[in-house]
């Protein structure tokens, strides 16, 4: 048989695969902490994090054996039947979080979906909204996922262009508006209001510091659902356990994925309390995969990785040097660092035509990935077991491939 190479593998990726992706052009077929190797053993500083699913760094032994072990055992019963794991696993979260409910799931987006149904459920049969008026509020340059009701709620065009119709029921307010929201928040069918800490996919916009308090405490006087999406942002990424906290709120309904697993399988979590997650009853939803054994196992050794080994604490004193170290490059290409704990962006000012894919292109060459986002905007996101040497390195690399465009 023909060695696979890197240039076979992405032939083939073009190939036979949808072009729903635009990809660096390096092929990884290794993983190790913060580090990947490609297929000619080439190896790079990960700093996407695979969009920050891997904050406890790739195949994380402790991760993997429980996967293993758990797919020796009993992989999947669907939720026809109990299985040993999931009870386990639920009390674990419930306690870990601190909520009365959990409701597992896969991916993120099935979460976020799960999480708009939770607060359609609750404004019908609890607040007392009429039937199928409901509104759920959303912000601008959201990114809750790709399914027909999350791009509903999207105001970018690549997400929406001839996807439509489109689900109803949303209402989008400015980001980090919190007028915009306090007058929304006047109709009385107002439900819920679904918000991203730090807007991750925009390109790490970080809101205003009271911003996420103030928007809760209206939400409280309205008696609506405050809705968190910390699925890129959650599991210690911003410095916190969750980005929250930061500013000391405690979200009706968190919304996890990614990191949940180290990034070694889908799963997902949408908690809140009783009052809420059970006007859920049998039959109303559900997956087949949420909840298997193995998401149980993977997501109690995830959790556990992030407390055992301080990853919160790790990237808050991280994200302080990278911010730090790259606010001192001295290039006209810098326009901006922004970001909290160890999700960072680097706005890129265009120079002789050079970009931000070509300085990723170039942070590739050198041995480190990242990847554009919106164009403009790089995302620098390692995972969060990194050392401070190794950042220290890697902040090298970005500042030689950025200079290199002088
Ligand atoms: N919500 C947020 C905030 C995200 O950043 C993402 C993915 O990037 C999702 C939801 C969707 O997660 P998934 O790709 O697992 O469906």
């Amino acid at each position: 048989m023909t060695k696979l190479t890197s240039k076979l593998a992405m032939e083939m990726e073009d190939k036979y695969g949808a072009h729903n992706y635009h990809p660096l052009p390096v092929v990884l077929s290794k993983g190790e902490g913060a580090f990947v190797w490609d297929l000619e053993g080439k190896k790079y500083f990960d700093f996407l994090s695979a969009y920050s699913a891997v904050n406890q760094g790739h195949c994380h032994p402790k991760i993997v054996d429980a996967m293993v072990d758990q797919a020796r055992t009993l992989t999947l019963t669907s939720r026809a039947f109990y299985n040993d794991q999931l009870g386990p696993y639920e009390k674990f979260i419930t306690e870990y979080f601190g909520y009365d409910k959990v409701l597992p799931m896969n991916t993120g987006a099935e979460a976020d979906e799960t999480a708009l149904k939770v607060c359609r459920k609750w404004a019908y049969e609890k607040k007392g909204i009429a039937e199928n008026q409901a509104k759920i509020i959303v912000c601008e340059n959201n990114f809750h996922g790709r399914t027909i009701t999350i791009v509903s709620m999207s105001t970018d065009p690549d997400a929406k262009n001839n996807f439509g119709p489109f689900t109803p029921g949303f209402v989008t307010i400015p980001y980090n508006d919190i007028e915009a929201l306090e007058r929304e928040l006047e109709d009385p069918n107002v439900a819920g209001f679904l918000v991203e800490p730090i807007q991750g996919e925009a390109g790490v916009y970080v809101p205003d510091e009271g911003y996420l308090k103030k928007a809760y405490e209206l939400c409280k006087a309205k008696n609506v659902l405050f809705i968190a999406d910390e699925v890129q942002t959650g599991i210690a990424r911003t410095g916190k356990l969750l980005a929250v906290e930061h500013e000391g709120v405690r979200p009706d309904i968190l919304i996890l994925g990614k990191a949940l697993s180290g990034g070694v399988f889908p799963v997902s979590a949408v908690l809140a309390d009783d009052e809420v997650m059970l006007c859920i009853k049998p039959g109303e939803h559900g997956s087949t995969f949420g909840g298997n054994p193995i998401a149980g196992r993977v997501a109690v050794a995830a959790l556990e990785v992030v407390k055992n080994e301080k990853l919160a604490e790790r990237a808050e004193y991280l994200g302080k040097i990278f911010r730090e170290e790259l606010a001192k490059v001295d290039s006209e290409m810098i326009e901006l660092v922004r970001g909290k704990g160890l999700l960072n962006a680097v706005v890129i000012k265009p120079k002789n035509g050079k970009e931000a894919w070509d300085v990723c292109v170039k942070m590739a060459e050198n041995g480190l990935l990242a990847k554009p986002t919106h164009g403009h905007i790089i995302r620098f996101a390692p995972p969060l077991i990194i050392t401070e040497e190794q950042l220290r390195e890697a902040i090298e690399i970005i500042k030689k491939s950025i200079l290199s465009f002088e």
